[in-house]
């Protein structure tokens, strides 16, 4: 939470982490746009996920859902196929998130272990994408969005990002930011926050005193914050693959 929220600082937004049962609902209320990740799953936790999703349907707001461990234990798989169900606008996640969620959600295609490529998720994301009416993306060494038909990949990142916890949830979170900017175009929103998370990974490693983790950390913080245009326009590796 912490970093996803320092994320989201970093980048112009306005967060608030909030979880409570009686709160959520009138938070989405006040909320440009919901982000539902499924880190923690507490009972009480995964009801106030389904809530804050319905009123953000009922409210025509969009929310992306990030299907965290998606595959990992049974209860994990379950709850994220009920949020599914839910609407989402957008969901990201890695590649055996991915494959997990698609399979639960009956596509007959089959998960895989944590070492699936971004690529390997690519049909089970279209069809998830075409069941569910929303944009997937699978993120890994290349990113790839899909609407169902479209498929667009983004080349931006380091490996190292994958050292960084919750850096997928955080670049999940950068998702939802876009998509206040363009609620209307969720693709175009969703293929952008990933080019501009994994550039600000880019650039923060190389402002880093030292290439490792703990600096990328702080280094990525600081390219959110320092991005401009010409940055992005230089080093956005965005490609329509279909
Ligand atoms: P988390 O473990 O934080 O939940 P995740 O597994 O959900 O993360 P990742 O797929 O690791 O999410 O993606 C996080 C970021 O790291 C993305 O911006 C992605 O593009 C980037 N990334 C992941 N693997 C690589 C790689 N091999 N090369 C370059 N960038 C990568
Ligand atoms: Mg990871
Ligand atoms: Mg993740």
């Amino acid at each position: 939470m912490d970093i996803m929220a320092n994320v989201l600082l970093a980048a112009g937004c306005s967060p608030a982490m909030a979880h409570s049962l009686d709160e959520v609902e009138a938070f989405v209320g006040i909320s440009s746009c919901l982000l539902v990740n499924m880190g923690t799953l507490s009972p009480d936790w995964v009801a106030s996920k389904k809530l804050a999703a319905r009123r953000a349907v009922e409210l025509g707001k969009p929310w992306v859902l990030d299907p965290v461990g998606c595959g990992a234990t049974p209860v994990r798989t379950a709850s994220c196929l009920q949020l599914l169900g839910c609407g989402p606008s957008v969901v990201r996640g890695n590649a055996s998130e991915i494959l997990a969620l698609a399979g639960a959600a009956g596509s007959g295609v089959r998960g895989v272990d944590s070492t699936a490529a971004s690529k390997d998720a690519l049909e089970a994301a279209k069809q998830l994408a075409t069941a569910h009416k929303c944009i997937v993306a699978v993120s890994g060494e290349v990113d790839y969005v899909t609407d169902g038909k479209a498929v667009v990949g983004v080349r931006n990142g380091h490996e190292l990002l994958t050292l960084i916890t919750a850096a997928g949830c955080s670049l999940t979170a950068l998702i939802a930011a876009f998509l206040t900017v363009a609620p209307q175009q969720p693709l175009l929103a969703t293929v952008h926050a990933l080019a501009v998370f994994g550039l600000a990974g880019e650039e923060g490693l190389k402002l880093a005193p030292r290439p490792g983790p703990g600096s990328l950390r702080v280094g990525l913080l600081d390219m959110l914050h320092l991005m401009d245009e010409a940055t992005v326009k230089a080093g956005a590796r965005i490609e329509v693959v279909a």
